[in-house]
């Protein structure tokens, strides 16, 4: 049986890959500090002999026998990223220090995730992984920009340096069950905005792009690129279907059927323009693409938000 270290496992995406590693037979160790996770989001776990919760903090190391790390522990909300800035990027670097460092002691393979954020405000439309990206390296949104593409040069450098069996991941937002209420990323404010009748916030004019990707697909190709071999990456994971924030605010409040009005707020600095992945290479390394139509992705994550809000 393969043993699995997940860190960040009690958060959105964590938890989701948990229960997969798990229904595919995999023995599996949730590492994390609930600075943003919760011990809710794997309580159905607890049961299952195969899964083991640590709360640790991997700024700190940690001594760990595994087979495969999936290096996920980061906050990932600029609300949350932002809060501690400089907490978020001693995670990013600290952190994937000692992930690699544990990994080259026990030979394990490392998948970072990492994020379309390396792409900054990209002067490119859409990204491809040879990208180079757009960012502000002084900015609010450094800590995390700067740190995820600390960390991504890191996992490359222990692969050259150590021969250390790596990948790294660029998510493209993702959405679905279990993301926090008060997360403050633009779909689930919107949709427990839309729940409660509230007026639905739009940063700016609304005309900024995202491409929204459900988090079941992204598992998917998360577990392909763990399987590969022989590619490190990057690899773009994410669903180019690209859409306006008030395009986003319409179809959420349609699916409700809610008759919440919009309201609009300053756009935050450097929040990027556009966003939409070239999932080609995905494609072409991977057999991966989307398989979930935005408005099932979005109608199984209201049902699941109505039994929170
Ligand atoms: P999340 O905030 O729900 O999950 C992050 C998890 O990491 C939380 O459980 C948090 O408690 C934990 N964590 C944070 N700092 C830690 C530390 N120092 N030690 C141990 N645990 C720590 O966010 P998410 O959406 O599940 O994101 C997971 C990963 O995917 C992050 O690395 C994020 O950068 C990346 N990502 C996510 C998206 C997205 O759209 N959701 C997009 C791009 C990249
Ligand atoms: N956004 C918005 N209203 C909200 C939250 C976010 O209009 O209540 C916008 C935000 O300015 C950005 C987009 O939605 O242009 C996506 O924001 P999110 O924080 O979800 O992700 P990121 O900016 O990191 O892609």
């Amino acid at each position: 049986m393969t043993r699995v270290l997940v860190t960040g496992g009690a958060g959105f995406i964590g938890s989701h890959l948990c229960r997969s590693l798990l229904e595919n037979g995999n023995e599996v160790i949730c590492l994390d500090n609930f600075f943003t996770g919760r011990r809710q989001n794997v309580s159905d776990l607890f049961t299952n002999p195969n899964f083991e919760l640590i709360r640790h903090d991997i700024t700190e190391p940690i001594l760990l026998e595994v087979d495969e790390i999936y290096h996920l522990a980061c906050p990932a909300s600029p609300v949350h990223y932002q809060f501690n800035p400089v907490k978020t990027i001693k995670t990013s670097v600290m952190g994937t220090i000692n992930m690699l460092g544990l990994a080259k002691r026990v030979k394990a393979k490392v998948l970072l995730a990492s994020t379309s954020e390396v792409y900054g405000d990209p002067l490119e439309h859409p990204q491809k992984e040879s990208y180079w990206g757009n960012v502000n390296p002084i900015g609010e949104r450094s800590c995390y920009d700067e740190g995820k593409r600390v960390a991504e040069t890191l996992v490359m450098d222990y692969h050259r340096q150590h021969r250390l069996d790596v990948k790294i991941v660029r998510i493209f937002n993702t959405y679905g069950p279990r993301m926090l209420l008060d997360d403050g990323r633009v779909v689930s404010n919107f949709i427990v905005q839309a729940l409660r009748g509230e007026p639905l916030t739009i940063y700016g004019d609304g005309s900024q792009t995202r491409s929204f990707c459900f988090v079941d697909d992204l598992v998917r190709g998360f577990e392909l690129m763990m399987k590969g071999t022989d590619f490190t990456g990057p690899v773009n994971l994410g669903n180019p279907v690209e859409m306006t924030m008030l395009e986003l605010a319409d179809l959420i409040r349609e699916i409700i059927g809610s008759k919440s009005t919009i309201e609009h707020r300053p756009l935050p600095s450097d929040d990027p323009t556009r966003r939409r992945p070239d999932i080609s290479l995905a494609g072409e390394r991977l057999g991966w693409s989307p398989e979930v139509d935005i408005r099932d992705g979005l109608s199984k994550t209201i049902e699941e938000f109505k039994t929170r809000v």
